[in-house]
């Protein structure tokens, strides 16, 4: 069941429940991934500094610190490696996009082994992918370049996570052009619609409130979401 086409990597695990963790070592480890697995929060902010994973598994309660705070302490040193938050409830993920972390997916427990690897296959894919995509590009006052994953608005950079990064730049690939939410879940996140299209809006909003003035993101209503120039 390996998948050629996912670039391995290390895996920081950020779990205090033995067995969850021994679980998403056994599933990631099958998929070509390297794991190291922290039980604490403090742990979990270290190992991330010194091993620069690939992507980081992060439950919101931990001992000692947590998640949401090891994420905020990672993005405040202006580190975006992608970020898979575990929640214990779903309404505690409304909490956590409400502090705009800067998190790249969220899953709810309990879930599936699988379903974390897919969602781990995804923001690394989606981190690696736009890398080694072309030159840059401009709408309206937006710069995006695809290989520094720069993006500027009015000529001051604006720091996006992974996906934020991502979605834009989908977006601004096709300039005009209108996606449903569908649409960029598909190709952007790289899964189907099982989380909720409520996600591609929240990234919208994010992107936009980043944008500020210089927003070239033009709903279109009961249909998704295009870049334009006079948006
Ligand atoms: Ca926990």
């Amino acid at each position: 069941m390996s998948d050629s086409q996912s670039v391995k990597g290390l895996v920081l695990v950020v779990e205090d429940e033995r067995p969850i963790s021994d679980l998403l070592r056994m599933y990631l480890t099958r998929e070509g991934y390297g794991v190291h697995v922290a039980t604490t929060g403090p742990d979990g902010l270290s190992y991330a500094r010194t091993l620069h994973p690939v992507a980081i598994v992060l439950d919101v309660g931990l001992p000692g610190m947590d998640g949401t705070e090891v994420c905020r302490q990672l993005r405040a040193d202006g580190d975006w490696t992608p970020v898979l938050f575990c929640t214990a409830r779903d309404d505690e993920v409304d909490r956590i996009l409400g502090l705009e972390l800067g998190a790249d997916d969220y899953i709810t427990k309990p879930f599936s082994p699988r379903e974390v690897v897919a969602r781990v296959k995804s923001v690394v894919r989606r981190a690696q992918h736009a890398a080694a995509s072309a030159g840059p590009v401009r709408v309206g006052d937006i710069e995006l370049d695809p290989v520094t994953r720069r993006v500027s608005a009015g000529g001051t950079t604006v720091l996006l996570t992974a996906t934020e990064f991502d979605l834009l730049a989908h977006l601004m690939d096709s300039p005009g052009r209108v996606f449903s939410r569908d649409q960029l879940l598909s190709e952007v996140w790289g899964y189907a619609a099982v989380v909720g299209t409520r996600t591609v809006d929240v990234h919208v909003a994010q992107v936009r409130a980043k944008l500020g003035g210089f927003d070239i993101i033009r709903t279109v209503r009961g249909v998704g979401y295009a870049a334009e120039a006079n948006s």
